[in-house]
């Protein structure tokens, strides 16, 4: 089973991914948590040119090609070998990240990616998609707060230093997205506590898992 986690900046992925996982494993799966971009050693690297705030000149082509590099690497070394031993991947950010960010924000043509995506990655779609849905005001606050407590952080913040725009760009994206393949996406309120947005998780995935 694959399952991707999706959101806007500061829509809190990271943090529900380790609840995901903690929770799959009380479960009884074997779960692998990864992440896009950066899920593998090649990936780490191609993730620090994406994001060093001094590449804010990178034309979007070029962008869009480094992401599907990425999840090219990421889906033959670790995808594709944990779902075949029949664990539980979940990954941070996926395709639609591509489809929302290059396409939808970025403005690239929506068609071309897909056709990207079929030819380099046999076009693997995920079982489940969790969007982390929240106003982009709230999710830039949220990542502002963050990078001013993490240096680390800060280093490869380009992206949040977007305007508005193209945030709002991002989640409508998103929310297209969702609204045309909804056998697939499942839409949580992120607008909430960190234990609250848990919950909602929580109950999706046990009527996911029929527990
Ligand atoms: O998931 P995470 O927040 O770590 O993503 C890192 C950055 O990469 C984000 O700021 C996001 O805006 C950006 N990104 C992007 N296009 C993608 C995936 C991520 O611009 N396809």
């Amino acid at each position: 089973m694959f399952i991707t986690l999706e959101g806007i900046e500061g829509s809190g992925k990271s943090t529900q991914i380790t609840a995901i996982a903690r929770w799959l494993k009380e479960a009884g799966y074997d779960c692998l948590t990864t992440r896009e971009p950066g899920g593998t050693s090649i990936g780490g690297q191609i993730r620090s040119v994406l994001l060093h705030p001094a590449n804010d000149d990178m034309a979007p082509g070029t962008e869009l090609l480094l992401y599907v590099a990425d999840r090219v690497q990421h889906l033959e070394t670790v995808v594709r070998p944990a779902l075949a031993a029949g664990k539980v991947v979940v990954c941070d950010r996926y395709f639609d990240a591509t489809m929302v960010y290059q396409g939808y924000a970025r403005g690239l043509d929506k068609k071309t990616i897909l056709r990207l995506h079929d030819l380099s990655c046999g076009g693997q779609t995920p079982d489940l998609t969790l969007l982390l849905d929240l106003a982009p005001e709230e999710g830039l606050a949220r990542a502002w707060r963050r990078i001013a407590s993490d240096d680390a952080h800060a280093a490869e913040s380009r992206f949040e230093k977007e305007k508005l725009a193209f945030h709002e760009r991002v989640r409508e994206g998103y929310l297209d997205l969702a609204r045309n393949q909804p056998q697939r996406f499942c839409v949580i309120d992120a607008d909430a506590d960190t234990q609250t947005v848990q919950t909602r998780i929580e109950t999706v995935l046990a009527h996911h898992f029929e527990i």
